[in-house]
């Protein structure tokens, strides 16, 4: 496909509007989506595009699913917002479904990954600071991300995501991912928690190693500190499982979850053991959004159907595939260096830059995200074999493109 897709009159416009009227921090490529269905995306001159990014990892049933669109219509119809003040349905709903899921006994709910973070971070220290321990400490690795609020950036170990926005919170540390030496030098009895991602998304798809969660856990005890996961991307079946950590049978004390939980809307979750949840005393913390009735049930639609169509095993399977066929590619394209993930959520690393091969990708019609060298795929987990296949073709051409 060499034809240059000029974008439309209508793109134009909307282009030149939003980069005078939007803050400059996004570069988004110069075609605007109009409609999706599953694994699918059109822009404005009905060009179509497999989408492997699922708006980072959110739409787990893709665009549009007809069931989840109905369960938000329905709770639009007969109540959107209700705050904190008043309990409703779907929220408690959702909090008894996150319990019954998974390790933990009490959940607060809020509206995005950085806000789980954040209500994590102050549960952790909260925790302690109700024992009259006063340790606040933070301990964290290299190349995570956590979110953008200063809490939540304190221990996202990315300097290009910090820079112009110190001073950070005072007593984080981090030390690189994988490492059970460095994590034992740097915890002890001043750390109140040490903050993990199983699989580190943002900066480019990187697998716990063996062990690794667990030995964390042991140090953790050993300090008697908190372990926290952040299972924003890795959570909701992403990894083929419910969550992530589940592939390393390690339990946290506390788990954040978001992105596909809303099935597309802001929803957030913190889910702790009991002693840790209880923390969170009478009006030590809060949100005026969070638990949304809409939110929760998309959400909680979502959950449904991912369990009913047993899309668990379905992201196993079509990331077995993916892996398999991608592999396959190395042996005529040796740019790719490595494969790696879990389930759907699958990292190429390459010996060159990624950015231009995910602009030929889009170019050819296919959807992925790019960082640094490493070409990123988090596709709905009810995409099709035969996208999958189809995907993988794309992405040679890319790759191929750039020998
Ligand atoms: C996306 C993400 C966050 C931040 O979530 P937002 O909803 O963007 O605030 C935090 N941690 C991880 C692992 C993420 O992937």
């Amino acid at each position: 496909m060499d034809d240059t897709h000029a974008p439309t009159a209508v793109t134009e416009r909307l282009l030149a509007t939003a980069r005078r009227v939007m803050a400059p921090c996004y570069a988004p490529p110069a075609f605007i989506p109009k409609r999706g269905e599953g694994a699918l995306l059109w822009d404005h001159d009905d060009r179509r595009y497999l989408d492997f990014t699922s708006g980072i990892g959110v739409n787990a049933l893709g665009h549009a699913h007809p069931e989840v669109v109905a369960a938000i219509t329905s709770q639009a119809q007969r109540l959107l917002h209700t705050a904190n003040i008043l309990y409703h349905e779907g929220h408690i709903a959702m909090c008894e479904r996150l319990v019954d899921m998974s390790f933990g006994h009490q959940v607060f709910l809020c509206n995005s990954g950085t806000e789980a973070m954040e209500a994590a971070i102050k549960a952790a220290r909260r925790y302690f600071y109700i024992q009259g321990d006063r340790r606040a400490g933070l301990v964290a690795t290299h190349g995570s991300f956590h979110g953008r609020s200063l809490g939540a950036l304190s221990i996202t170990g990315q300097p290009t995501y910090r820079e112009g926005y110190a001073p950070m919170l005072p007593e984080t540390q981090l030390v690189p991912f994988g490492d059970v030496a460095a994590m034992r030098a740097a915890v002890d009895r001043s750390t109140a928690a040490v903050v993990l991602e199983p699989i580190q998304g943002n900066s480019g798809v990187h697998v716990a190693p063996l062990g690794y969660l667990a030995a964390v856990r042991a140090l953790c005890d050993e300090v008697g500190c908190l372990l926290v996961f952040d299972e924003i991307q890795t959570g909701i079946g992403r990894t083929g499982r419910w969550f992530g950590h589940e592939h390393d049978s390690v339990t946290p004390d506390i788990m954040t979850v978001a992105k596909a939980l809303g099935g597309g809307l802001p929803l957030g979750a913190m889910v702790a053991t009991e002693p840790v949840g209880a923390a969170l005393t009478l009006g030590s913390h809060g949100t005026t959004f969070g638990g949304n009735p809409v939110a929760c049930a998309a959400g909680l639609k979502t959950l449904e159907i991912i369990e009913r169509d047993r899309l668990l095993e379905a992201a196993d399977q079509r990331g077995q595939q993916l892996r398999t066929e991608i592999d396959a590619l190395r042996l005529t394209h040796p740019t790719i260096q490595e494969v790696r993930g879990r389930g759907l959520m699958i990292g190429i690393e390459l010996a060159c830059d990624a950015k231009a091969i995910r602009d030929r990708c889009r170019e050819d019609g296919l959807l992925v995200i790019s960082t640094k060298n490493v070409i990123r795929l988090l596709p709905p987990l009810i995409v099709s074999k035969a996208q999958v296949a189809e995907a993988v073709e794309i992405l040679g051409r890319g790759i191929g493109g750039m020998a």
